[in-house]
């Protein structure tokens, strides 16, 4: 057991998670919530903790986007992300620098390295967040139990998206989370922003958890991210087939947009899951998200509720997605769509003569 007193833990960390050298957008996007979280705390700092070999000229874009101070660790040992040393260098800043809150990305990398490290510090952590916020705990003072102030609220969805939870870690520190890219947004960046760099090296200790690396073999991947599009046409059961889903892919590419997908799209095998919006495929915040052909399950509306704008088109005036679409289109997709299609494509035509 470690001893702890918690009244040491202060400030807010974030896992600046970078892959060779370049920063993921993940570590942008914790620094804009962390940056907001912290006006609710006592200690207003923002720390961005940065591993791995030769990052140093990383910090003044952490500062940028929101850092207050950037803790480097530097190591060969940590070229390349591996479990065991990156656990030990995150979870050795931990026990030294007492962060109260620790935010991690929910990449396959944070996925890994976060409940590894809360393991380690021995505390909780609460996954795929959708919420973060500052408040009291219990959210309703009980008689006779204390009402903990300044507390982080982790919600999520639970036991498979049929209830939202909000979560509280009173009783240990740090307290952890982890947050699927696209869920937080980042700060417009501050021109000339510096943070102080702490240069810390923690004491890595080779052991028998060690792996090697013989070689690294990246996946080359043709799919669109749907996570970077402004406009999403995206496609659900109703669309009937693989092939029908050309009408979706008309009328994308006269907005320039991207085509995505439901889970029983891709359960039907008509696309691939790196398409598929929502609980168990990707969150997105698109301008614009076209809704064809998709009921509204509350797992699908998890990853796309954020998006600015959300026109539905469903033959069921009673679907669910029509609760969260702002324009709504009753009718047969298969007329519609490419109707749809027709008329943009005429409009910034003549907008364009
Ligand atoms: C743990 C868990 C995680 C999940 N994660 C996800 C996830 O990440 N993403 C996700 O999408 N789902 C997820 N699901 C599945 C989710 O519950 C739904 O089953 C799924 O979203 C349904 O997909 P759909 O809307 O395409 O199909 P359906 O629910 O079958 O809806 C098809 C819609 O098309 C309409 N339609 C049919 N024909 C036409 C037509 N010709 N013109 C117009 N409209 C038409 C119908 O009226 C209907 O509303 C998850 C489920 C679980 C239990």
């Amino acid at each position: 057991m470690i001893e702890k007193n918690l009244e040491e833990y202060k400030g807010i960390a974030i896992y600046a998670q970078q892959v060779d050298g370049k920063l993921s957008n993940i570590a942008l996007e914790l620094l804009g919530k962390a940056r907001e979280l912290a006006n609710d705390l006592d200690d207003k700092t923002v720390t961005a903790v940065l591993i791995g070999e030769n990052v140093g000229g990383l910090t003044d874009e952490l500062a940028k986007y929101g850092a207050d101070r950037v803790v480097v660790i530097d190591d060969p040992e940590l070229k390349d992300y591996r479990t065991e040393p990156y656990t030990q260098a995150l979870a050795g800043y931990i026990n030294e620098f007492k962060p109260e809150i620790v935010l991690v990305g929910a990449t396959a990398i944070g996925r890994d390295l976060g409940p590894r490290t809360s393991a380690r510090v021995e505390t909780g952590l609460t996954a795929d967040c959708t919420v973060l916020e500052i408040g009291d705990f219990p959210l309703v003072a009980a008689p006779g139990t204390e009402q903990k102030h300044k507390q982080l609220l982790m919600t999520r969805p639970a036991f498979g998206g049929n209830t939202i939870a909000t979560i509280a870690c009173p009783d240990h520190r740090p307290q952890m989370a982890t947050v699927r890219p696209g869920v937080m947004q980042k700060i417009a960046p501050i021109a000339d922003a510096k943070a102080e760099v702490i240069n810390w090296k923690p004491a890595l200790e080779k052991n028998n958890c060690y792996v090697e690396i013989e070689k690294v073999v990246k996946e080359v991947s043709n799919v669109a991210d749907i996570a970077e599009a402004k406009i999403l046409v995206s496609g659900g059961r109703g669309v009937g087939s693989a092939e029908n889903f050309k009408l979706l892919d008309d009328l994308a590419e006269v907005l320039h947009g991207t085509v995505s997908c439901s889970r029983a799209v891709v359960d039907n095998g008509w696309k691939p899951k790196e398409l598929q919006v929502g609980q168990t495929g990707k969150t997105v915040r698109p301008h614009v998200y076209f809704a064809i052909g998709i009921s509204g399950a509350i797992q699908h509306v998890a990853g796309m509720e954020e998006s600015d704008i959300i026109i539905a088109i469903n033959k069921d005036e009673t679907a669910p997605i029509f609760d969260v679409a702002d324009y709504g289109i009753v009718g047969d997709l298969n007329k519609i769509v490419p109707l749809l299609t027709d008329k943009i494509k005429t409009a910034l035509a003549s907008k364009n003569a």
